[in-house]
């Protein structure tokens, strides 16, 4: 049969489910035996080059060439052992995806033999050819070159017979042109603002880290049925498509149980994550039909987020062999829910303690409150810059579209944890309190195990969760380093901030406990507009919010502006984490993305209804015609083809529409194309050829309803969200 998708639809069929062995029974047995880590270092190294490397790395300071020569032989034998022919440096370019270059071990020898090399050198740096990757005009043809540098706080590993070394990504000027960068640097600021902040309360404090747990959300599709959808295939989303009769209304998805050829590709793909030393530990139905989500256990957070990259591009390459394909975009099909990738998110001191974990004793929650209503405080003085780090043309469809967090950014804190606050903004907290022990009766208490810990309010962007805020508006296709950079930054900032006020304080002889307490009933009144418990996906939240002067930005290029504001550029400027001339090559990087990616779904849809969907109305219509000179044919008056008449002339009307409106877009793309200024094309795409895009699928999706089930071109709804 000519028609690909009842050939697609056979495939289907025909699918068995491929039979999945893990390494062992047990996990502990194979967890991590992938990944060049610290145990292989010391089973690999000589003590002294062990602890050297150990200690670079908690310090932060570059590797000695002497030890790096060293780690690359060590990773070497280790590689080769386990079959490895190549290595790469693995980078995180701002095209959001992962990029590799694979170099072989192997050299030829003077003698005609050869051998397999790999020196200190090629570990450290490389430079890949790098023209080709978005720079945002960082890079002018005369400086092109980039310059991959190894990451040592992020295990190499082994992807098939490749070792991957994590680098980071930079030009020749030094500028990022990574993700990763200016993350690290994030952290480092963060690093030292926070345990300055954490000697108020213990001097034994030496390094603050942040610790991330990233849920990610996904569907499964089948491959035969996704390669019989060219907007799938192009785009990563269903342009078109009749809603299935029964979707997600049922909500006996969730949770419920894993489809039999799913669990098999999450047996497989968990294995494969496992091996490569991410902690997944958690995997369940999510709202959609064929929609999942699986969650590793937190790790420190540059960590967590090589994995999540790591893991997205797994979760596909597994996929492929269980003929599935995964699809991470933000929202595959109108109508039903989307998917986003929670990040979970806390401080850890080297010495073990959460502090975003409320503590057994008066004082331990002082430090617990100096955490928490800073983080408040920083997400209320730059809530617009975090929506920025969350903006893509992908996220647009899930912010503000009643499934999803809003494009506003608020806290929700649960009930108690409000109450706390309340109480400490309205206590009489004086400088007349001089005992102590009257001070300490003006923090409430905050009992250990808050019950309102599970009680999620799922509207919320930003949600406390017991020990860790989760920021949920991250997009599921995105790299978390990008919202991970804003908010540690903030905090960072904050904290700083923070500590001036409470010295000042002191100086002016105030108690120090005293200080801690004014300065942070101040910031709760200060960030108080922030905080929301309500439900989130409401109208009356849109309109309070807006009384409250809270930014609601839905689309990307004008929440990018905040990447440009003075308020941003003296916080990148005060930390370091951007140049002025990085943070411009962002913005313009993202701006592109956005307009080009409404540039490809524009041209998908009008390739697709011209040369797919009317040819099928018509192939239909022409049928129907047909019918009707027959029954005029053998004399039958025109109540007997009223109704075909109807459908003939329906089919006519949809075609109108849909040919008009897609020339009319094309016109519109046009004259986008032609704006000089980037923001404004990418806000005229948005506003003047995207605003085409749902009146043209109507009329497709009527066409849909309409047609011979029989001559329809492309895999329906129902089709692709039924995993069989
Ligand atoms: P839910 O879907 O109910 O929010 P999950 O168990 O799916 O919960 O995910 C919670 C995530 O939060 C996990 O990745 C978990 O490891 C992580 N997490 C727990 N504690 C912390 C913490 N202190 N810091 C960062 N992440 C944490
Ligand atoms: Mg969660």
């Amino acid at each position: 049969m000519s028609n690909i998708r009842f050939k697609a639809l056979q495939d289907v069929l025909s699918r068995t489910i491929p039979e999945v062995k893990p390494p062992s029974p047990k996990i502990s047995d194979y967890f991590g035996s992938n990944v060049f880590d610290n145990k292989k270092m010391k089973e690999y190294l000589s003590s002294e080059a062990y602890q050297g490397i150990v200690n670079s790395i908690e310090k932060g300071e570059p590797i000695p060439r002497d030890l790096a020569e060293q780690i690359a032989s060590a990773m070497k034998a280790w590689a080769l052992g386990k079959g490895a022919t190549h290595y790469t440096h693995w980078f995180q370019p701002l095209t959001g995806t992962t990029a590799e270059k694979h170099d072989a071990f192997f050299e030829p020898t003077a003698d005609g033999g050869a051998i397999e090399r790999f020196s200190g050198d090629a570990l450290a740096q490389q430079e890949p050819d790098a023209s080709s990757f978005p720079s945002g005009g960082i890079r002018n043809t005369f400086e092109a070159r980039g310059y991959t540098a190894w990451d040592p706080s992020s295990p190499a590993f082994l992807m098939a017979r490749t070792l991957c070394i994590p680098t980071v990504f930079v030009s020749y000027t030094g500028e990022a042109l990574d993700y990763k960068v200016p993350l690290l640097k994030a952290l480092n600021v963060l690093d030292k603002a926070a345990v300055d902040v954490c000697h108020y309360f213990d001097k034994g404090i030496e390094k603050v880290n942040a610790s991330l747990g990233i849920e990610q959300e996904y569907f499964l599709v089948d491959l035969a049925l996704f390669n019989a959808r060219p907007d799938l295939y192009l785009t990563g989303r269903t342009l078109f498509g009749h809603m299935s009769a029964k979707n997600q209304q049922l909500e006996d998805h969730y949770f419920g149980s894993i489809p039999e050829r799913v669990y098999a590709y999450m047996q497989d793909m968990e294995a494969e994550a496992l091996q490569l030393g991410i902690p997944l530990k958690t995997r369940h139905n999510e709202v959609a039909p064929s929609q999942f989500e699986c969650a590793p256990i937190y790790e420190e957070i540059n960590l967590a987020i090589d994995h999540n990259q790591l893991l997205m591009d797994l979760m596909d390459r597994v996929a492929k062999r269980h003929n599935f394909k995964v699809l991470l975009h933000e929202k595959p099909y109108a109508g039903l829910n989307g998917s986003g990738k929670h990040n979970n998110w806390s401080l850890i001191t080297n010495t073990g303690k959460n502090l975003l974990s409320p503590g057994k004793t008066p004082k331990n929650n002082l430090m617990f409150l100096t955490f928490f209503v800073n983080t408040i405080k920083a997400v209320h003085e730059h809530a617009d810059l975090l929506r920025a780090s969350i903006a893509s043309v992908n996220n647009d469809h899930r912010l503000g579209a009643n499934e999803a967090p809003p494009a506003i950014i608020s806290i929700f804190l649960g009930s108690q944890l409000n109450d706390v606050l309340d109480e400490i903004e309205t206590s009489r907290i004086s400088k007349k309190i001089k005992e102590e022990n009257l001070l300490w009766q003006g923090i409430p208490k905050i009992p250990q195990i808050l019950p309102d810990n599970t009680d999620r309010n799922r509207t919320s962007p930003f949600a406390f969760t017991g020990n860790k805020f989760e920021l949920r508006a991250v997009g599921s296709s995105a790299n978390s380093a990008s919202p991970m950079t804003i908010l540690n930054l903030i905090v960072a900032d904050q904290l700083k901030k923070f500590k001036y006020d409470v010295d000042k304080l002191m100086k002016k002889g105030e108690k120090k406990d005293l200080a801690l307490l004014m300065v942070i009933k101040k910031y709760i009144k200060e960030s108080k507009n922030i905080r929301f418990e309500g439900n989130g996906y409401s109208e009356e939240w849109e309109k309070e919010a807006a009384v409250r002067g809270l930014p609601n930005i839905k689309t990307t290029p004008k929440a990018l502006d905040a990447l440009l504001s003075d308020k941003s550029e003296n916080l990148f400027a005060e930390s370091g984490v951007f140049t002025v001339r990085e943070a411009h090559a962002r913005h313009e990087i993202l701006l592109d993305a956005f307009y080009k990616k409404l540039q490809i779904e524009a041209r998908v849809i009008g390739e697709l209804v011209m040369n797919v969907i009317i040819p099928a109305a018509i192939t239909y219509q022409s049928k129907l015609i047909e019918n009707v000179k027959g029954l005029k044919d053998i004399g039958l008056d025109k109540s007997t083809y009223a109704s075909q008449l109807d459908i003939i002339n329906r089919i006519s009307e949809h075609v109108n529409f849909i040919k008009t409106n897609t020339e009319q877009m094309v016109n519109e793309r046009k004259k986008a194309n032609v704006i000089e200024d980037l923001r404004q094309r990418a806000i005229d795409y948005d506003e003047n050829v995207k605003s085409f895009f749902q009146p043209i699928r109507y009329h497709v999706d009527k066409l849909e309803q309409l047609v011979d089930d029989s001559l329809w071109p492309l895999p329906k709804f129902r089709e692709l969200l039924f995993i069989k």
